[in-house]
């Protein structure tokens, strides 16, 4: 075949397979023009999976008559003229692409009415192409309605998924953006069921409970800033401002997709936050378990490039470290100071979260809490304080309880403490704090261990030896594939301090992490646990009181730094409504 120049209509099409690849992205893109419009209600529904129908209604500014065929052309917008102006940008729109992709790939019908016209203009596009033209009635505003997406592009329509997938990624979208922009009312209808309708109130906690019940909202911590802890002040500059919510330790996930992103205003994906945000919560959750959240950053424009992704999808900022850091920071301490106490539950009561009545929830399917027994049920007008203390209050220890449990009492009920776990938590702080002094304790053995090490264990070993003396093991070469032990952590007392190293070496070896931070705490937890006190041991009064004024001192004396919770809090007023004393 000779090299020709593509039909205008084939480039479109081909052009259109990079901004819409699913109904999915249909969607977006109509959303995203109807926030630029400012709008405060945006209705979407779908129909088989959006394959079919979809349509997107807002009550924004709307498109002039005499605009709405250019809306249609390539590269025509409203939002930037300038390359410079991407620099300032504040609308989500910038490319001039989306509804010419669109309708290159269906048909469209667009019904607009802005402000001063005194009725709306509807436009039927079919293959690219004005198929019909007319006045109608209407409010201000803008109906989009896309059907039979792809039906002219067989390839295309043979890749799409189920509907009910796309149905599930919807109801995904919406809610993200619904969280994003709390005082736009949002609602998602599909095959004539609504699912998704937050009051657009402009409150992001009540936007989460419409979203996703009582009971995970109820978990939710905020993100905010304390005055002050901006350098640069208030205002969005090279370092973000940072808000949102994020879930407690005790409310957890089997992966990362509930966690989401906004950046000015965008969402965004971008593996290194998230994993800034994981790595904050080390120490908080169980292994593989993962947190839920909302996440705002707010920069100055000019310190991020949005113009890398054919979906908008990535960003990329200038200064990346920066607002790693902030991030991590800021969430780390959010868990420090807020995260609550482990609250009782019956388990007889089965259920573990709460629904809107009679309605579905917005296709999230498993709801996995990291404690359904701790899970309080709340029922109709009984409020349990919210025991989100700073501090763990002060305790008074009443008794052991199957030589696992310390059994305390405090101001407000019954404490149920895990003495290995407690004491785990104690040992791990005292480690870090003592490591970041160069002060932890050694301890020297009587008689030097060997330790015989495999090849890699060796290579790791070699490069690694400051570190662990950091930690107060004093190792040192002894011919081949062997080492010689000649001290080790105070807090090691007994047990087989050779197996305790060969396990440190191949949790850091494993590690998948590049931060050196990484493998260190790692030891530090495999210390703490070594050297805490088990379950199944018989402690004195004298001993519980001790762990229990340690951990009161501790930074996060509510989890251990496996992740577990330290203790469950009965409340008195949960007792009594147990006792039926009501
Ligand atoms: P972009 O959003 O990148 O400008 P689009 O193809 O999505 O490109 O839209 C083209 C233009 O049509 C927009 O710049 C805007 O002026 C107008 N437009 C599209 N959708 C709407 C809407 N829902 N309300 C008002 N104007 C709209
Ligand atoms: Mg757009």
């Amino acid at each position: 075949m000779a090299i020709q120049v593509l039909r205008s209509e084939v480039v479109s099409k081909i052009a259109a397979g990079e901004v819409v690849e699913r109904p999915l992205s249909v969607t977006k893109e109509l959303i995203e023009n109807s926030i630029d419009a400012g709008a405060t209600e945006i209705r979407v529904e779908i129909r088989s999976g959006g394959q079919r129908l979809i349509r997107v209604v807002d009550d924004g500014h709307g498109i002039p008559a005499d605009e709405i065929e250019l809306a249609f052309r390539h590269h025509a917008t409203s939002k930037l003229q300038e390359i410079e102006d991407l620099r300032r940008l504040l609308t989500l729109g910038f490319r001039g692409e989306a509804l010419a992709s669109i309708a290159a790939v269906a048909r469209v019908s667009l019904a607009s009415r802005s402000a001063g016209e005194e009725a709306g203009t509807l436009l039927v596009m079919d293959d690219g192409k004005v198929i019909r033209r007319q006045s109608i009635g209407m409010t201000v505003g803008t109906i989009v309605t896309v059907e039979n997406l792809f039906a002219k592009i067989p390839a295309r329509l043979k890749f799409l998924s189920k509907p009910a997938t796309e149905v599930r990624l919807h109801s995904d979208l919406i809610s993200r953006y619904a969280l994003a922009y709390p005082h736009i009312r949002f609602s998602l209808t599909s095959e004539k069921r609504q699912s998704i309708r937050p009051t657009g109130d402009g409150n992001l906690r009540d936007v989460w409970l419409k979203l996703y019940g009582l009971e995970s909202a109820r978990r939710m911590l905020d993100l905010g800033e304390a005055p002050g802890d901006n350098p640069e002040g208030s205002k969005p500059g090279k370092r973000p401002i940072i808000s949102g919510l994020i879930s407690s330790p005790d409310l957890t996930r089997s992966n990362r997709r509930q966690l989401t992103l906004f950046v000015n205003r965008r969402w965004i994906r971008n593996h290194a936050l998230v994993y800034a945000v994981e790595e904050a919560y080390r120490g908080f959750l169980p292994k593989g378990r993962h947190p839920m959240g909302f996440i705002e950053l707010t920069l100055d424009p000019s310190e991020l490039d949005v113009n890398v992704h054919p979906t908008k999808a990535e960003v990329r900022f200038a200064d990346q470290s920066l607002v790693f850091e902030t991030l991590q920071r800021q969430v780390r301490r959010t868990l420090m100071k807020e995260s609550p106490v482990h609250r009782f539950s019956a388990v007889s009561r089965g259920r573990t979260m709460e629904r809107r009545e009679g309605e579905p929830l917005p296709g999230w399917d498993e709801w996995d809490l990291a404690h359904p027994e701790t899970v309080r049920q709340p029922s109709d007008g009984f409020e349990v304080p919210d025991v989100s203390a700073q501090r763990l209050p002060v305790l008074r220890v009443v008794g052991q309880m199957s030589q696992t449990y310390i059994v305390a009492e405090g101001p407000e009920g019954l404490y149920l403490v895990d003495q290995h776990a407690s004491h785990e938590r104690v040992l791990y702080d005292k480690l870090l704090a003592e490591r970041a002094r160069s002060a932890v304790a050694s301890q020297a053995l009587l008689e030097p261990l060997s330790v015989s090490v495999n090849p890699e264990q060796e290579a790791w070993l070699e490069k690694h030896l400051a570190e662990l003396r950091d930690m107060g093991f004093i190792i040192e070469p002894f011919g081949s594939h062997t080492y010689l032990l000649r001290a080790v952590p105070a807090i090691l007392k007994g047990g087989d301090q050779a197996q305790v190293i060969l396990e440190i070496i191949d949790g850091a070896m494993e590690e998948t992490s590049s931060q050196e931070r990484g493998w260190v705490e790692g030891m530090a937890i495999s210390l703490a646990c070594h050297g805490a006190v088990r379950a199944g041991q018989t402690l004195s009064v004298d001993e519980m009181r001790e762990i229990v004024r340690q951990l009161e001192t501790t930074e996060s004396p509510r989890t251990c730094p496996h992740g577990r919770p330290t203790m469950i809090h009965f409340s008195d007023v949960e007792l009594a409504r147990e006792f039926r004393r009501r």
